[in-house]
C-alpha cells in the first residue's frame, strides 16, 4: 500500500512548500499539492513539522571490523538514524584490516551485515604501495578513495606523497572518481612541533596544539592538490578544511573551472579555540579547531557557496584514549564524536545567523550525495528518489544529555550544549526507523554499491 507523509514544510528541490510526499515502495513515486492525497494511502501528516530529506554523511568512520569497541556499525547507524542521517559513507581506516583492497572491503561488508540502521558506503582507501588495489576496488563499487598527507594515527594507513599521488590519480582518471584528501602536509606541523618543545611548551594548553597544526600545513597541501587537478584534470575533494586562509587558494581554481569540491565540519562552524579549555581533549581533531574569526570566514565562504558541504568527521575512540586525567593535546587520539548532533547543532548555528533552514539540503543532503555518486537516488525529496525522509521539529530547544547519544562512547565536545531543533522521526525507504527517541523495527541499511 502506499503512504502519503504530508506537511505545510517540505523541503522540495525548489524551496518549502506545503506537500504531500507519495511512496510507493522504497522510493518516492511523487511530491504533490498538500490536499492530494492518493485514494487508499496510508496518510502520515505531521502539520506544520518540517520535513527534510534524508541527510547523508560522506565522513565517518565507523572502525568496524577491528576496533569495534571504539564504535562499529550498530551504535554508529543508530546515532546517525537519530540525528536523521539515513546515508554515511565510512572512512578506510580506524578498521582492521583497512579499506586498501577488495579482500577489506569484503570483510567490511561481512562485518556490516544486519548491523546497519541506515544505508552506507565505503570509501577505498589510497596508501603508499596500493596503486594496484585502486582499479579493483573501483570494480567492487567503492564510491571514491581517501588519502592522507601526513601521519594518519593509524600505521597500516600510510600516507602519500607527490610520488605516490601521481601514482593513484593515474589509476583514478578513467574512473572519474573523487579523490578525498586529509590536506594538511608534515613539513609545516613538523617543524612548528619541533620549535614548540624546544621551548618546553605546555602540552596540555589548546594553544600549544593549535600552534603545532598552523594554517601553512594546510595551505601547502592545498596549492599541492590544485596543481595535480590541473594536471590529472580528476576531481579531488578537501575534506575538513578547518583554516579560511586555504580559501583565496580554492576560490581561484575553482573559478578557473578545475574539479575541486570542499567540505568542512560542523565542529569548525560551531566551536572557536578561544572556548576551548587546556586539557579538554575531547575537542582534539586535526586540523584543529581555529579561532573566532577563522570561523565566520568558514561560514561566510559557506553561504556564499564557496565551500560545497558539512560533514561531522565523527571520530569516537575509548574514554581512555582520550587521556584526558593527563590533558595533554599531543598523547590524545584525535577525533570528535558527534554522529547524531549535526542537524541541531548546525540550525543552531544557522538561525542565530539568520541563515535560512532549506540551506541544509544543500549541504548536509544533496551535495554529499552528489560526492558519493547518489545524486538524484539519496538527499532529494523528489519523485524517483529513495523514501529517506526526516521529521524535524525546528523550535524545539534542549540540552544534550548522554542520553541522546547514540554512538558507543558517551564523550562527546558537545555535551551540555543548548541546541534548537530536534529529529522526531526518520524514514529510510519508506520505512520508519526511529521516532522520539527510540529505534523502530530492526536494522535494514543497505550498502549503497556504485553500479
Ligand atoms: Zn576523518
Amino acid at each position: 500500500m502506499a503512504k502519503a507523509l504530508r506537511s505545510t514544510r517540505v523541503l522540495t528541490p525548489d524551496g518549502f512548500a506545503a506537500a504531500t510526499v507519495v511512496v510507493e515502495e522504497e522510493r518516492i513515486a511523487a511530491v504533490q499539492a498538500w490536499d492530494d492525497v492518493p485514494a487508499g494511502a496510508g496518510l502520515h501528516d505531521f502539520g506544520d513539522l518540517v520535513i527534510l530529506p534524508g541527510l547523508v554523511d560522506t565522513h565517518v568512520h565507523i572502525n568496524e571490523p577491528g576496533r569495534t569497541e571504539w564504535e562499529g556499525f550498530d551504535t554508529a547507524t543508530r546515532a546517525a538514524a537519530a540525528g536523521g542521517v539515513t546515508t554515511l559513507v565510512d572512512m578506510p581506516l580506524n578498521c582492521v584490516p583497512e579499506t586498501i583492497d577488495v579482500a577489506a572491503l569484503e570483510a567490511k561488508r561481512a562485518a556490516a551485515n544486519g548491523k546497519a540502521w541506515v544505508d552506507w558506503a565505503a570509501w577505498g582507501g589510497v596508501v603508499r604501495g596500493n596503486a594496484d588495489a585502486i582499479e579493483p576496488l573501483v570494480s567492487a563499487g567503492v564510491p571514491g578513495f581517501k588519502c592522507f598527507l601526513i601521519h594518519s594515527g593509524i600505521d597500516g594507513f600510510a600516507w602519500v606523497g607527490e610520488a605516490d599521488l601521481r601514482l593513484a590519480l593515474k589509476k583514478l582518471q578513467a574512473s572519474e572518481l573523487p579523490l578525498l584528501v586529509h590536506a594538511e602536509v608534515a613539513g609545516p606541523v613538523d617543524e612548528a612541533t619541533r620549535t614548540l618543545n624546544a621551548a618546553h611548551s605546555d602540552w596540555r594548553k589548546y594553544s600549544t596544539y593549535l600552534a603545532s597544526r598552523p594554517d601553512a600545513a594546510e595551505i601547502e597541501a592545498i596549492s599541492m592538490l590544485i596543481r595535480l587537478t590541473e594536471e590529472f584534470e580528476t576531481p579531488i575533494h578537501i575534506v575538513h578544511l578547518a583554516s579560511a586562509e586555504a580559501l583565496p587558494l580554492l576560490v581561484e581554481a575553482r573559478g578557473r573551472g578545475l574539479p575541486i569540491t570542499v567540505e568542512t565540519c560542523v565542529q569548525y562552524l560551531w566551536f572557536a579555540a578561544e572556548q576551548i579549555p587546556d586539557g579538554a581533549t575531547e575537542y582534539k581533531c586535526a586540523p584543529p579547531i581555529r579561532d573566532a574569526a577563522n570561523r565566520e570566514a568558514l561560514w561566510n565562504a559557506l553561504e556564499r557557496g564557496m565551500i560545497d558541504m558539512v560533514t561531522t568527521d565523527h571520530s569516537p575512540c575509548p574514554p581512555e584514549k582520550k587521556r584526558r586525567e593527563e590533558g595533554r593535546w599531543d598523547l590524545a587520539w584525535g577525533g570528535i564524536a558527534s554522529l547524531g548532533l549535526a542537524l541541531p547543532v548546525l540550525w543552531t548555528a544557522m538561525r542565530r545567523r539568520g541563515v535560512g533552514l532549506e540551506r541544509v539540503g544543500e549541504w548536509m543532503a544533496e551535495e554529499p550525495a552528489k560526492l558519493a555518486d547518489l545524486a538524484g537516488q539519496k538527499g532529494v525529496i523528489d519523485a524517483g528518489a529513495d523514501a529517506d525522509l526526516v521529521v524535524f521539529d525546528p523550535d524545539v530547544e534542549w540540552k544534550v544529555t548522554a542520553d541522546d547519544l547514540h554512538f558507543r562512547h558517551k564523550i562527546s565536545p558537545y555535551l551540555g550544549a543548548t541546541l534548537h531543533g530536534r529529529v522526531r522521526e526518520t524514514w529510510l525507504r519508506g520505512d520508519l526507523i526511529f521516532r522520539d527517541g527510540k529505534f523502530d523495527g530492526a536494522p535494514r541499511g543497505r550498502e549503497q554499491v556504485r553500479a
